[in-house]
């Protein structure tokens, strides 16, 4: 029987529902063998994970799913936010705990402001929206969602991100990260593997402009490979199924490492584990070269 693996979770140190050790659990139940814990923009998790996995016979790959953002040179476009998964960095790296700081921060901020915004026409309060997020885990626009299922206009995380969370309304609010290139950089010189997160959920968003032409669209990719991105999740839900079909002709050219997972959030997302997962021998490529800490088991 191959190893069924699944590279991509979230947990309460971030937007995930579960905790650490409830991931876990999860985890077995859903008969993983190998499973990637990438909070957003902290490590947190590691320790907790830790604890639950050990002797369990499954395996936890420590990792983290960093912010980052594409600012396109004078296409006129708005900044893209993109997501960064770095597998097995160096939790004591100077430079990645000073930039997960750093997000950390300008996204507690952020979220106050989002707060403020939606207050002209929704009854909540920042107190409240604090109150769901754990000390210490990076805050994200599902906490407010929380708040807003909580008090009944909406049934669930995604019709709130349908509604007032949307990254194009009224009352969004973005917040810092670092440059695509410089995020590589950063997992990289911590012994990372950097690997581009659903890189093409549609035409405008992404790590490339994908309205462009097809030979520009190459020649975005090119330039993150040689700047050292080490891979794509293609096979994650929300990439459509043309994206899919470019990526892959992007990983052929330059031999990535290609993944599938499941963007697990617990209940805060319909994503389920275990519904995309990665082969083993690009597992064993990521463990190759994954040089910044050990898998946890
Ligand atoms: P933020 O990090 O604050 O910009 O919020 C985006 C995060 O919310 C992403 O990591 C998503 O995984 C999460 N999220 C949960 N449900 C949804 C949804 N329905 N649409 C978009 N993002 C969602
Ligand atoms: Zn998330
Ligand atoms: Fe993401
Ligand atoms: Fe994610």
């Amino acid at each position: 029987m191959p190893l069924r693996i699944d590279l991509h979770a979230h947990t309460t140190c971030s937007d995930g529902a579960d905790s650490p050790t409830a991931l876990v659990e999860h985890a077995l139940a859903a008969g993983l063998d190998v499973l990637g814990l990438s909070d957003h923009d902290t490590l947190a998790g590691w320790q907790e994970a830790a604890d639950a996995v050990s002797g369990s016979g499954m395996t936890v790959i420590p990792a983290i799913e960093l912010s980052a953002q594409v600012i396109d040179r004078g296409a006129g476009t708005p900044p893209r936010s993109v997501h960064l998964l770095g597998y097995l960095p160096n939790p004591d790296n100077a430079a990645l705990r000073q930039e997960t700081d750093k997000i950390r921060s300008h996204r507690d901020h952020r979220l106050q402001l989002m707060v403020e915004k939606l207050q002209t026409d929704f009854d909540l309060s920042w107190e409240e929206v604090a109150k769901t997020i754990p000390p210490g885990a990076t805050a994200g626009r599902p906490h407010i969602a929380q708040i807003l299922i909580d008090k009944g206009y909406f049934p669930d995380t995604s019709a709130a991100f349908a509604g007032p969370l949307r990254a194009d309304g009224p009352y969004h609010v973005p917040h810092y990260a670092p440059l695509l290139t410089h995020a590589i950089t950063v997992l990289r010189d911590a012994g990372a593997v950097p690997i581009l997160a659903h890189p093409y959920t549609g035409a405008r968003s992404g790590a490339i402009d994908h309205t462009l032409s097809e030979e520009d669209i190459m020649t975005g990719y090119d330039a993150l490979v040689d700047h050292g991105l080490a891979g794509l999740e293609i096979d994650h839900r929300e990439n459509t199924e043309a994206g899919k079909a470019l990526l892959q002709s992007v990983a052929q050219r330059h031999d990535l490492i290609v993944t599938g997972s499941s963007d697990y959030h617990g209940t805060k997302k319909p994503n389920q584990l275990g519904e995309n997962t990665t082969s083993e021998e690009h597992l064993e490529r990521i463990l190759a070269h994954g040089t910044g800490t050990k898998p946890l088991s």
